[in-house]
């Protein structure tokens, strides 16, 4: 079995008109939380712009599995390169929907 971190094709539907990048209107990849409890949406470019702003990283999944971690870690380095924020990896029973596999939270110092 190859672990996977993408849903099936047609599992995931398009982004509604909240789920559009606040600077360019492309879909919304990641959602911050700000202190005040607004939130933001970027698209993948203008999300990777806070990437040196990361603290913290913590990957949730269902799937304890070490080929599951070592993905983490591949992901994490793929997409953060030297950058080393601080980075847990969870198993929990479940998340929002049984086709998940990771959520993926990030805490950002200094961002938006
Ligand atoms: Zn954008």
């Amino acid at each position: 079995m190859t672990p996977t971190l993408t849903p099936p094709a047609g599992t995931v539907a398009g982004p509604a008109a909240d789920e559009r990048c606040d600077r360019c209107s492309a879909a919304g990849k990641l959602r911050l939380t700000l202190a005040g409890g607004s939130e933001l949406v970027f698209c993948g470019h203008h999300a990777n712009r806070y990437a040196e702003d990361l603290v913290k990283i913590t990957f949730f999944t269902t799937d304890g599995s070490p080929e599951a971690l070592k993905l983490s870690r591949e992901i994490r380095a793929r997409k953060l390169g030297d950058l080393a924020p601080s980075s847990t990896f969870l198993v929990i029973a479940g998340l929002a929907g049984p086709d998940l596999k990771v959520e993926i939270e990030g805490e950002a110092v200094g961002a938006a």
